[in-house]
């Protein structure tokens, strides 16, 4: 009988084990439909996950309305070899897939507490925009600019990198963005990122912020980016690309000049000329007060 009993003991135990393994995630209800939060960081607690949750979903349901309901968890992994959920884990601070945020602690990734939280709220804008519409994909370009511009990530950086290439125009062809995101090389990815920023931002720029709006409106109602963007921007994506060129062309230039080291190699000498001068004016003004002082006292020694 206490065999049996210790054997039915050891069943019981067995089976809370494997229920707190599988429940260990800690859910929540949100205005996007229930979360589930694994968090392996010793570092951001959960309260301050969920906070952070809250409040960018009131924001972007403020602006955009209410997404789909559905499921959806965030991971913060202090796992460093995850390579096996995405090519670009080695260098990326976040990523999505589907309706799942993996961040990555911020022992690992070494970013501080509030550019961990800015990478949560872009990470929060592509689910927010695979909530939707399940059948239609968004291009990706979009979804970047989207994610970055909504989580306040507007880095110089990228605008020096497009000034950087101005010349290269076969670069900022949107079609092959994709591929430049899909491949395996750090340096295209980068690129595809920065050039995302930089044509969400002319989006806004040329269209505002209510015609952006009206896209996402008819994205949720079933319509295919391509032609939400066209019933309300009146260019196709193509058009649409032709114009980005032309404005990177005119307001992009004189960012090359910020390249520092060549920019300062380049300038020291008129600075070199230009200190010169004012010294040299400067001197002037001094012999010539100087030599008015010198007449004068003589002056006042011929009057006594
Ligand atoms: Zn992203």
């Amino acid at each position: 009988m206490l065999t049996q009993f210790l054997h039915y003991k050891f069943y019981l135990i067995f089976y809370l084990l494997i229920n707190a393994f599988i429940f260990c995630n800690n859910k929540y209800i949100t205005d996007w439909g229930p979360l589930l939060i694994d968090n392996q960081s010793l570092t951001i607690r959960d309260e301050e996950v969920i906070h952070l949750v809250d409040n960018h979903i009131l924001y972007m349901n403020s602006i955009f309305g209410f997404p789909n309901k559905e499921l959806f968890k965030i991971i913060i992994s202090d796992n460093p070899q995850l390579q096996s959920v995405s090519n670009i884990w080695d260098w990326s601070l976040g990523i999505t897939k589907g309706n799942t945020i993996i961040m990555k602690d911020i022992s690992i990734s070494h970013i501080s507490q509030n550019r961990f939280m800015q990478v949560l709220r872009h990470e929060l804008n592509h689910i927010y925009l695979n909530k939707l519409n399940a059948k239609y994909n968004i291009p990706r370009w979009f979804e970047e600019g989207f994610s970055m511009y909504y989580a306040n990530e507007n880095f110089l950086s990228n605008k020096l990198l497009i000034a950087n290439n101005i010349n290269n125009t076969d670069m900022f062809i949107i079609d092959q963005l994709d591929a430049k995101f899909n491949s395996k090389s750090k340096k295209q990815f980068n690129f595809a990122y920065a050039y995302s920023q930089v044509l969400f931002n002319f989006f806004i720029m040329d269209y505002s912020e209510l015609i952006l709006i009206e896209v996402i409106k008819d994205i949720k109602s079933g319509h295919i980016f391509k032609d939400a963007f066209y019933n309300n921007t009146l260019l196709t994506v193509n058009n649409y690309n032709i114009k980005v060129i032309d404005n990177i062309k005119s307001n992009f230039w004189w960012l090359r000049l910020m390249d520092f080291p060549s920019f300062l190699f380049i300038i020291a000498p008129l600075l070199l000329i230009v200190a010169f001068i004012i010294v040299k004016i400067k001197n002037y003004t001094i012999i010539k007060r100087w030599k008015l002082e010198e007449k004068l006292e003589e002056l006042k020694d011929h009057e006594n």
